[in-house]
């Protein structure tokens, strides 16, 4: 199983939560992420996406694309956002 993608992330994105949200900055002052695996550009304006997969932590985005080649691979359990704050 090799993918140019894939650099380690199951060390911390294995088995981890996601969340289906738009794309809002992690904290002020930063206006864009990109994905976990691609490294395509989340950003309000201007970038790739403008929503995808969140980990709870909202600090890790992934495209919907590399959601779906990976999922199997990573066991993602896919909750509802709850929308509280990060
Ligand atoms: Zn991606």
């Amino acid at each position: 199983m090799s993918d140019w993608r894939l650099r380690g992330q199951e060390r911390y994105l294995k088995g981890v939560a996601l969340f289906w949200a738009a794309y809002s900055p992690y904290r002020e002052g930063w206006d864009h992420n990109h994905c976990s695996f691609c490294w395509r550009k989340f950003a309000v304006h201007g970038g790739d996406f403008t929503e995808g997969y969140i980990t709870e932590d909202r600090y890790y985005w992934i495209c919907k694309d590399c959601f779906l080649d990976f999922q199997g691979k990573f066991d993602w359990a896919v909750g509802e956002d709850t929308g509280r704050p990060a």
